[in-house]
């Protein structure tokens, strides 16, 4: 219910305590000043004015008066909501409440409701990653050595069944450096499937190699094992397969035609942190697994990346490449292959070690979130969620971000619009990389399966939200949108 204008008015030559009070009772931390008569409105002043002046001049003796914003925001009688809220838009401090004035007399007051707003992802902080971080500043270790650097490595290791984690400044470049491990370069060709993100075939790119692109299955939106022969040649070094959206890759097709014709193959597990192929953690597949730590991803260190792998002379080879391609065993700085520097600092790796301490809780309240979507969504039309499995013998898929079909594909950017209006961040899928100019000339094929996806696909909110109530809000929302 809205508090009588009464509460919001207080005569200039009122005392500072009085005007606390005051402030205290309208709970929208301001006040409206007016003039001892109570005929004229001379400005508003706000709880954080009077901390201010009290820090400055630390005594209660002040008039009210003293601290009047006379420049403040304010609505005259019958101004249309249009100009009010360009008017709120134009400044860069949250409005919370307005004063309405009549011929200079303040006679009514508008409420600002904060505006809803909800991203696609946020980072979950939950952890240690403060102390952690501040330790680093503390000690002074805030470059690429330091003992989060070893915890981290050795701590993803050992959650994840990896022989070797080595810490990456990003995941493109842990894609990047484990194709250069494998000795990948110009005039090889890699495998890649449509349905991904970009840094897939930038890292072949990278190398000097050639992509070649083929389809993603219409169920796992994984790379599919039977176009990969169609595109064999040769040529044909490696293959990356992509966990995309959290669901494992057809691991067991996959290795059957890499082992049949020698190919290397790189695993981007980028999305899929903790999905399992059968009883395996993904990752542990291919010759080397690659993570990235970016924002959004399910664990994150701002930046950061990690390639892992169960082989000593890759692992040696990685590190060998992170660090200018240096010969460790050499004294001295001695060079024997070009190569970069990739290296992870320990202040990403101390967040990544708080986040990897809590990863399970991470992975845990998006599955939970997704099965909240699914039942609140359960009966909207022309929706179909993204394949889940979690069987002993099947694999395991996590949850990157809540992902479904709209089978009207033609009115999905509508939809992604309207939610937009609502302050609810929602998002198309990729473009299939075939269907960017840059990438067209790699095409095997025709990708149709990721094409069509690609379409249809929105991924919904996915993080940790402040209440179970923004939740709901969000869920009724999609809801009556769609
Ligand atoms: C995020 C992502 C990457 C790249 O990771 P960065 O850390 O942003 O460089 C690579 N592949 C996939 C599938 C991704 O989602």
């Amino acid at each position: 219910m809205k508090k009588p204008l009464e509460n919001f008015l207080c005569y200039e030559d009122t005392s500072l305590i009085e005007g606390l009070k005051k402030i205290d009772t309208t709970s929208k931390g301001t006040i409206f000043v007016i003039s001892r008569q109570g005929d004229k409105f001379l400005g508003t002043v706000t709880d954080g004015d009077i901390r201010r002046l009290l820090f400055k001049e630390p005594t209660l003796d002040h008039r009210i008066g003293k601290l009047v914003n006379t420049n403040c925001l304010k609505v005259e009688k019958g101004e249309t909501n249009e100009d009010i809220s360009a008017k709120i838009k134009s400044v860069s401090y949250k409005v919370r409440v307005l004063p309405v004035l009549a011929e200079g007399k303040c006679v009514d007051y508008i409420e600002v409701s904060p505006v809803f707003q909800i991203p696609v992802s946020s980072p979950a902080l939950l952890g240690n990653e403060f102390e952690y971080v501040s330790e680093c500043i503390m000690t002074e270790w805030i470059s690429s050595q330091g003992k989060f650097i070893n915890k981290f490595s050795e701590k993803f290791s050992e959650h994840y069944d990896y022989e070797h984690s080595i810490p990456v400044m990003n995941g493109t470049c842990a894609l990047h450096i484990a194709l250069v491990s494998l000795g990948i370069g110009p005039g090889d060709e890699v495998i890649v499937p449509s349905l991904t993100f970009a840094a897939t075939i930038n890292s072949v790119l990278h190398t000097g190699a050639t992509p070649k692109i083929i389809d993603v299955e219409y169920d796992s939106w994984c790379m599919d094992p039977t176009k990969i022969e169609e595109a064999v040649n040769q040529k044909t070094k490696a293959i990356i397969p992509v966990h995309l959206f959290g669901y494992p890759a057809n691991m067991t097709g996959i290795m059957k035609v890499a082992n049949q014709h020698g190919l290397k193959v790189v695993e981007d597990c980028a999305q899929a942190i903790g999905a399992k192929h059968k009883d395996q953690y993904v990752g542990n597949f291919g010759d080397v697994g690659c993570f990235s730590f970016f924002a959004n991803k399910i664990i994150t260190t701002g930046e950061g990346g990690m390639c892992v792998t169960n082989q000593n002379s890759i692992s040696d080879m990685i590190k060998k490449l992170r660090d200018h391609g240096r010969d460790f065993s050499k004294k001295g700085y001695f060079h024997d292959v070009v190569g970069y520097n990739y290296r992870m600092t320990n202040l990403q790796a101390a967040i990544g070690l708080a986040q990897l301490e809590k990863v399970d809780e991470h992975l845990n309240f998006r599955l939970n979130l997704q099965d909240l979507y699914r039942e609140k969504l359960r009966d909207v039309k022309n929706l179909t969620p993204q394949n889940t499995i979690s069987d002993e013998s099947l694999g395991k898929s996590v949850c990157w971000l809540v992902s479904y079909l709209y089978e009207d594909s033609e009115n999905r950017d509508l939809i992604i619009e309207k939610l937009k209006e609502q302050g609810i961040d929602a998002r198309p899928f990729f473009t299939p990389l075939h269907l960017m100019p840059i990438y067209k000339d790699y095409v095997v094929g025709d990708c149709e399966n990721a094409r069509v996806l690609s379409e249809k696909g929105i991924s919904f909110p996915t993080f940790k939200f402040k209440d179970t109530e923004t939740i709901e809000k969000v869920c009724s929302i999609l809801k009556s949108t769609l």
